[in-house]
């Protein structure tokens, strides 16, 4: 097999660096091309020394002369600005581009690597959730395939492997719960970020972490399974199963239930992305049935997780109503992390401004930077 070339978009953090693993353990499988961080300048040279990639990109423009000067014996291209992400991604070597940013910062170069005939791995489903229709049907044109990381998501996908031509009946999205599972508003009301952001499965990111604790990652997973499958809005279930051993489950026409199981850890789905169709061997632990005599589920709470429900009202009017809600989410998730509104205020701000954003029927992409603008000035004009 000739050696695959990867790109990776946020190599910095939680996800880029778990994807830097999983490269890291096959030399002759992967080619790093590119790696990039938003403004983390000592641990992107730190990876660069490391991997050797043809070209690193710093968005933070003022950390440019550091990275610059740190990497001046080796034989590595160094960028910045966001300008350059879209540029990257179109080197020839590569075939692969993980995208591992945060929120709607991913459309960009992620529509771009598109464009260059790139497939993807994608992570950052704040791009699907933006744009879903615009995306998908670009990498229809383009011939690009895009491949879930996300853990329910490719366990969709890994259900589906063999049975693509099999109409899907329905999807089960599986959901830990996060911190709060169980609780009511009235205790909801004074949670901490500090609290917010102890999951008990996962480790993640910030803004992820949050949004699991209110469910909104539950609604962007809705969002990006139905980009990703094609799927209609019923067809889309939500059950939380506190122990995310099952990542989550496909039903076909004739009644049949497929699950894709594990112990809950980014690798895999990471490493399923870039190389399927086929699996590499791992040392990643086993499964041990007897560490878990319960596998439980429960019905999700989206009166109580408001932003569940906003997930399910956005699909169902379309054009732009979903980018209005993330552009919401991401400023309402920050302004949480800094104290400066409360843990009910997520869903409460990210309901109104979805309203009050003048909503696009069939956008184009100029309409979505447009309403991600504009919800974002709604919010902050609000706090
Ligand atoms: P992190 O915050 O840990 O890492 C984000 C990465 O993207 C970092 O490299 C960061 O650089 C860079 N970055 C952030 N914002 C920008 C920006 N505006 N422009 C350019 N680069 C930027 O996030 P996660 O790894 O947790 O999540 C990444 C994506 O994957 C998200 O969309 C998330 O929803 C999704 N995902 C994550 C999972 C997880 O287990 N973490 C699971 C499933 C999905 P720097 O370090 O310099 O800030
Ligand atoms: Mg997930």
């Amino acid at each position: 097999m000739q050696k695959k070339g990867v790109a990776i978009l946020g190599s910095t953090g939680s996800i880029g660096t778990q994807t830097l693993e999983v490269i890291r353990a096959y030399p002759d499988k992967f080619d790093l091309q590119v790696i990039t961080a938003q403004s983390n300048a000592p641990l992107l040279i730190e990876q660069a020394k490391l991997f050797q990639p043809n070209a690193v990109v710093i968005s933070d423009e003022s950390k440019y002369q550091e990275v610059k000067d740190a990497l001046f014996s080796e034989d590595i291209h160094v960028y910045a600005g966001n300008q350059a992400l879209c540029q990257v991604v179109e080197f020839n070597e590569i075939q692969i581009v993980l995208t591992a940013l945060v929120g709607y910062a991913g459309l960009r170069p992620t529509l771009a690597a598109i464009e260059a005939g790139k497939d993807i791995a994608l992570a950052n489903k704040e791009t699907l959730v933006v744009a879903g229709e615009l995306v998908t049907a670009r990498a229809r044109a383009k011939g690009v395939n895009i491949y879930p990381v996300d853990s329910e998501h490719s366990a969709i996908f890994q259900c589906l492997v063999g049975e693509f031509h099999n109409p899907v009946e329905k999807v089960y999205l599986t959901a830990s719960g996060g911190p709060f599972r169980g609780w009511k508003a009235d205790a909801l009301k004074s949670v901490t970020p500090a609290q917010a952001l102890k999951h008990p499965n996962w480790s993640m990111g910030a803004k992820i972490t949050i949004d699991s604790a209110s469910m909104m990652n539950k609604g962007l997973e809705v969002i990006e399974a139905k980009w990703l499958f094609g799927l209609k809005n019923e067809q889309i279930d939500v059950i939380v199963h506190p122990q995310s051993v099952v990542h989550s489950l496909v039903q076909f026409q004739d009644g049949s239930l497929k699950a894709q199981m594990g112990l809950p850890d980014m690798k895999l789905p990471i490493q399923f992305a870039l190389t399927y169709p086929e699996r590499f061997k791992t040392d990643f632990p086993r499964f041990n049935f007897l560490d878990y005599p319960q596998l439980t589920f429960e019905k999700a709470d989206p009166e109580t997780f408001r932003n569940l429900q906003l997930a399910y009202d956005v699909l169902e009017k379309g054009g732009t109503a979903a980018c209005a809600l993330n552009a919401a989410n991401e400023i309402s998730v920050q302004l949480f992390l800094e104290e400066k509104i409360g843990f009910l205020d997520i869903a409460r701000i990210n309901e109104q401004v979805m309203l009050q954003t003048p909503f696009i029927a069939a956008p184009g992409y100029e309409d979505y930077v447009e309403t991600d603008r504009i919800a974002r000035e709604i919010v902050l004009k609000q706090v």
